[in-house]
């Protein structure tokens, strides 16, 4: 039998995107042929938490546009890619009957469900050598633990002692690089779309605060627009708890959630604001809300499976009702307030919600309706356009007592209407 050709693979996951991407650059330093490869995992679109499924159409669509996005984008600095359907680690060990895998480049995880997919491919290419790296992050572990031993339960603290000597790498270059791949692969992509993902097609809602679509040239034509074109930046920390229309905030959240949006990209887009706009509360304060971002990833990775469990990073337990009508009540906006309801009712139709909207919800669905917090953070992993891990079960457990703010409060919903829906604009909206 003629030897297989050994090659190396780029393996897309939560990292879709070809500006500041660590995995591109290294593999670009290597010398042997590559090919890029994105699996929309089979399994994945299969499995069930608590009757929902782990994603839904919203953003299945908009990984669809990503990843075709990132496709194109790949073409143009001569990376060849295939993307594929069924189970991850077949797939791999498909392309393993054509090629030697020597080393796969690809982006770390430390969660459930991310970690075993990754084992499972280790199982099948028992040979192959991984190179990971933290593209998802801000802030890079060994500042973060320079800076601090262990996560700290508080926000507050956390964001003090890293602010002290804040370090936030460049970006890598990967676009810039002239190196290419040189190869031709006999694998080919297959043809995926929402009917085969097991979706029908749909139309965005009309009032959507999140019109947009998936991939990078997207976001920066977003972060543009929010930035540049718009000056919204200037008065983020003003706007950022209003509920209607696209410009109360920045709607990064879906890019950076599959990757096709790097934070230190938006971090050092920001500085460079600055530097021709001037800086001040509104800029410092999109640094501090992805700082949030960054915190739930950090604590993620200290507590690892405890983020998904009912007593949450606390230990912590409360008496809750199992009631599935109650939970199909508040998923239909049926409850006995028309603030969750207008909320209920713009996550089903849209895929997205403000974070006050979800703030909101989050603590009526486990302190007023007495459930199990991780159902209502499985609907939201169905249902959000910008469902992420971290930020998802970080900021639920934060909301049901078990996280983050061992404060246990909750959020009154006829105050917080009065307070930010006052003229019933928004309930308006979404009731009718
Ligand atoms: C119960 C609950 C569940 C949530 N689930 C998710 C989720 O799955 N994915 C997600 O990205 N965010 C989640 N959030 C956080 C927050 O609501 C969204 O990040 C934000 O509404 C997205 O809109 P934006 O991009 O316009 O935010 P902006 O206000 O413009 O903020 C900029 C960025 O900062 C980060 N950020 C802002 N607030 C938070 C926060 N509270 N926690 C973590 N990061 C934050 C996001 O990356 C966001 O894109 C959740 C919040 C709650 C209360």
């Amino acid at each position: 039998m003629p030897e297989k050709q050994k090659i190396n693979i780029l393996w897309f996951t939560n990292n879709l995107r070809i500006r500041d991407n660590e995995s591109i650059v290294k593999i670009q330093q290597e010398n042997l042929p590559f090919l890029a490869v994105y699996v929309f995992d089979s399994d994945f679109y299969n499995e069930k938490q608590f009757g929902f499924r782990k994603i839904g159409k919203f953003r299945t669509q908009f990984l669809l546009e990503t990843v075709l996005d990132l496709e194109k984008n790949l073409e143009q600095i001569g990376i060849p890619f295939v993307k594929k359907f069924g189970k991850t680690a077949e797939i791999f060990q498909e392309i393993a009957q054509h090629f030697e895998i020597e080393t796969i480049f690809c982006q770390q995880e430390w969660t459930r469900d991310e970690i075993l997919v990754q084992r499972k491919v280790e199982k099948v290419l028992i040979t192959t050598t991984w190179s990971k790296s933290y593209s998802q992050l801000l802030l890079q572990p060994d500042f973060v633990y320079s800076q601090i031993e262990t996560i700290p339960i508080h926000f507050t603290v956390f964001r003090q002692k890293i602010e002290k000597n804040f370090t936030v790498r460049e970006e890598f270059n990967s676009e810039k690089s002239e190196k290419k791949s040189n190869f031709e692969s006999e694998i080919k992509s297959d043809d995926i779309d929402l009917k085969l993902l097991g979706f029908e097609n749909f139309e965005t809602h009309p009032s959507s605060p999140f019109p947009f679509s998936g991939g990078e040239i997207e976001a920066f034509k977003r972060l543009n627009a929010y930035f540049f074109e718009h000056q919204n930046l200037n008065s983020y920390k003003e706007t950022r708890n209003g509920m209607i229309g696209s410009d109360y905030s920045s709607k990064f959240s879906a890019w950076l959630a599959n990757g096709s949006l790097s934070p230190v990209s938006v971090y050092h887009e920001i500085k460079k604001y600055e530097a021709e706009f001037g800086s001040n509360d509104s800029t410092y304060w999109l640094i501090f809300e992805l700082l949030w971002r960054e915190f739930f990833k950090y604590v993620a990775m200290q507590y690892q499976d405890k983020i998904f469990q009912i007593t949450g990073i606390l230990d912590k337990i409360y008496p809750y009702d199992d009631d599935e009508n109650t939970v199909q009540q508040w998923i239909q906006g049926k409850t006995e307030s028309d603030f969750i309801n207008a909320n209920m009712n713009e996550i089903r139709q849209t895929g997205f919600m403000s974070n006050r909207g979800r703030q909101n919800v989050a603590s009526y669905f486990c302190k007023i309706l007495n459930q199990d917090w991780r159902i209502g953070a499985a609907y939201f992993e169905e249902m959000l356009i910008d469902y992420d891990v971290h930020s998802n079960y970080g900021n639920w457990m934060y909301v049901a007592g078990v996280g983050n703010d061992p404060r246990n409060r909750t959020f009154n919903p006829e105050k917080q209407a009065e307070a930010y829906d006052n003229d019933f604009q928004y309930r308006d909206l979404w009731l009718h």
